[in-house]
C-alpha cells in the first residue's frame, strides 16, 4: 500500500544523528520531501506537512524519537478531514447512500463491499442498480448481491435511473431496510450530463450521504475529480478504491488535505471483504511500518464466531477435528479477504516476508486440491475420515480429478496435522510433540 513511503522512512529517520543537530534535521526533511513527492502527495500538502514537521520537531527537541512522534502526529492531522468517519446511520432508517464515481473506479464493486460490510454487522441492506450507463453494470451488481446474499432492486424495463432510485427508496422504507445503497452511473471523464443526472437523483431521493469512489491508481487525477464532484454535487466522503495496488499511497494525504472531505473507507482488494474503515492514526501507523493490531483484531472479531471457535477447539482436543470443520475454517479465512490486506497490519511482516504480499491463498494450487478432495467425499466420510478404505479413496480420486497418490498424501497430512493439534492442545502438549518428532 505505502511501499514507497514506508520503505524510505527508516533511512530518513536514521539521517537524524545527534540531539539538536539542525543540519541533520534539514537533511531528513529534504529526503522526506522527495519521498512524499514520489509517492504522489500533492505539492501543497507536502509543503504544509514538511513545515509542520520541522517546526514541531524543533519545538520538542531534535532527535529520532521526537521526529517520528511529530511525523506521526502531523500525518494523522493531515489525514483527518472534518466530517464523519466510517459508516454513519441516520436517526430514522433507511440510511440512503448515493455511490458516485467515474467509470472503472470500482464503484459497483465498492457498493457490494459496503453492503457486505454492513451485512456482517447485522444490518438489513438493499442495493439499487441505477448504473444504466455501463453495459453489464446491472448484471454485475446482481451477481455481487447474490454472492453476498444481499437484496437488490433493479428494473430492466425502466430507462430512467431517477425513477429506479425513487422506487428503491420506497421499497426500502416499506420493507424496513436499515440501509439503501444506490449504485449510480459513471462516465469515462466528468461531463455535464452525468453531473445533471446525479443532481436529479440527489434531489429526488434526498440521500443521507453521497460517497465518491476514487481510484487510487489515478494519482493526482483522483484529487482533481473528487474536487469537481464536491463542487458540482456535494460529497460527504471519499472511498479510495484499489489502495492495495497503489504502492505510492500519497493520494490519501492529498485528498484529505486538498479536497477537505473525509476518507471514509479504503478498498484493499477485489474481494467482497476487502474494505476497511479509514481510521487516520491506524493508517499512519501502517504507513510508518508500525503495524495495526487494533485493525486486525477488529477485522477478525467481526468474522469469527466465538461460540463456534470454542466448539472447534474442543473437537481438536478430543481428536475429533474432521473435514467439515476444516472446510468451515477455510471458508472463514476467505472472509478475511486477501492475505495482502492483512500483512501490513502485523508490525514488520511486510518487510520480513515481502513474498507473502503476492500470495493468493484461496486460489493456490494446494487449497484448490484440498477443496476438490473434500467436495468428493460424502458427509459421513468428512465426519469420520477413518472410513476411507481403498475403494472409497478410488472413488474420491475419480471424483476430484486427483491421482490416488495425491489423495493419499493429503489424507495422511490431514491425519498427522489433527494428531499433532490434539497433542499440542492437550495437557503436556509440548511433550507430546517431542514424542511425535523423536
Ligand atoms: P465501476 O465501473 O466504477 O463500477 O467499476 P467496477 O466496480 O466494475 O470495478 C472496476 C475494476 O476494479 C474491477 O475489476 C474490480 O474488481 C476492480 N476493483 C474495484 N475495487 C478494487 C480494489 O479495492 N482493489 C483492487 N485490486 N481492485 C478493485
Amino acid at each position: 500500500m505505502f511501499d514507497s513511503i514506508t520503505g524510505s522512512i527508516r533511512g530518513i529517520v536514521n539521517k537524524i544523528r545527534h540531539q539538536d543537530d539542525v543540519t541533520s534535521l534539514s537533511r531528513a526533511i529534504s529526503e522526506l520531501k522527495k519521498a512524499f513527492l514520489k509517492a504522489d502527495v500533492h505539492h501543497k500538502t507536502t509543503k504544509e506537512l514538511l513545515n509542520a514537521i520541522e517546526i514541531g520537531t524543533k519545538n520538542i527537541g531534535i532527535g529520532q524519537d521526537n521526529f517520528i512522534k511529530v511525523l506521526k502526529e502531523e500525518l494523522t492531522k493531515t489525514l483527518t478531514a472534518n466530517g464523519n468517519q466510517g459508516f454513519v446511520f441516520s436517526s430514522t432508517p433507511p440510511t440512503v447512500v448515493l455511490m458516485t464515481g467515474l467509470q472503472g473506479s470500482g464503484k459497483t464493486t465498492t457498493t457490494g463491499k459496503l453492503a457486505n460490510y454492513l451485512k456482517t454487522r447485522k444490518k438489513k441492506v438493499l442495493v439499487a442498480a441505477c448504473d444504466l450507463q455501463r453495459l453489464a453494470a446491472v448484471e454485475q451488481l446482481k451477481q455481487i448481491a447474490a454472492s453476498i446474499e444481499v437484496d437488490i432492486y433493479f428494473d430492466e424495463g425502466e430507462k430512467n435511473p431517477i425513477k429506479i432510485a425513487f422506487a428503491a427508496k420506497e421499497k426500502a422504507i416499506k420493507e424496513h431496510y436499515d440501509v439503501l445503497l444506490i449504485d449510480t452511473a459513471g462516465r469515462l471523464a466528468i461531463d455535464e450530463e452525468l453531473m445533471e443526472q446525479l443532481k436529479d437523483i440527489k434531489n429526488a431521493i434526498n440521500p443521507n450521504e453521497i460517497f465518491y469512489v476514487a481510484d487510487s491508481l489515478t494519482g493526482h487525477d483522483a484529487t482533481k475529480t473528487a474536487t469537481t464532484f464536491k463542487e458540482k454535487i456535494g460529497i460527504d466522503g471519499v472511498i479510495l478504491s484499489k489502495y492495495d495496488g497503489d504502492t505510492k499511497g500519497g493520494v490519501a494525504l492529498s485528498i484529505a488535505s486538498q479536497v477537505e472531505v473525509p476518507l471514509r473507507f479504503i478498498g484493499i482488494g477485489e474481494k467482497m471483504p476487502d474494505l476497511e474503515v479509514f481510521i487516520p492514526d491506524r493508517i499512519v501507523s501502517r504507513l510508518l511500518g508500525l503495524g495495526d493490531i487494533d485493525g486486525l483484531a477488529e477485522k477478525t472479531s467481526a468474522i469469527i464466531d466465538e461460540k463456534k471457535a470454542k466448539e472447534v477447539t474442543k473437537k481438536i482436543k478430543k481428536g475429533e477435528f474432521n473435514f467439515n470443520d476444516f472446510l468451515e475454517q477455510l471458508q472463514m479465512m476467505s472472509k478475511l479477504g486477501s492475505l495482502k490486506s492483512i500483512i501490513g497490519m502485523i508490525p514488520g511482516l511486510s518487510s520480513m516476508a515481502p513474498a507473502l504480499k503476492d500470495m493468493d491463498f484461496e486460489n493456490s494450487k494446494e487449497i484448490i486440491r484440498i477443496k476438490a478432495l473434500i467436495s468428493s467425499m460424502t458427509s459421513k466420510e468428512r465426519e469420520n475420515p477413518d472410513l476411507l478404505n481403498p475403494s472409497r479413496k478410488k472413488r474420491i480420486s475419480l471424483g476430484s480429478g486427483l491421482s490416488e497418490v495425491q489423495v493419499n498424501k493429503i489424507l495422511k497430512q490431514f491425519k498427522n496435522a489433527s494428531k499433532m493439534a490434539k497433542q499440542l492442545s492437550s495437557k503436556g502438549g509440548m511433550k507430546g510433540l517431542q514424542n511425535m518428532l523423536s
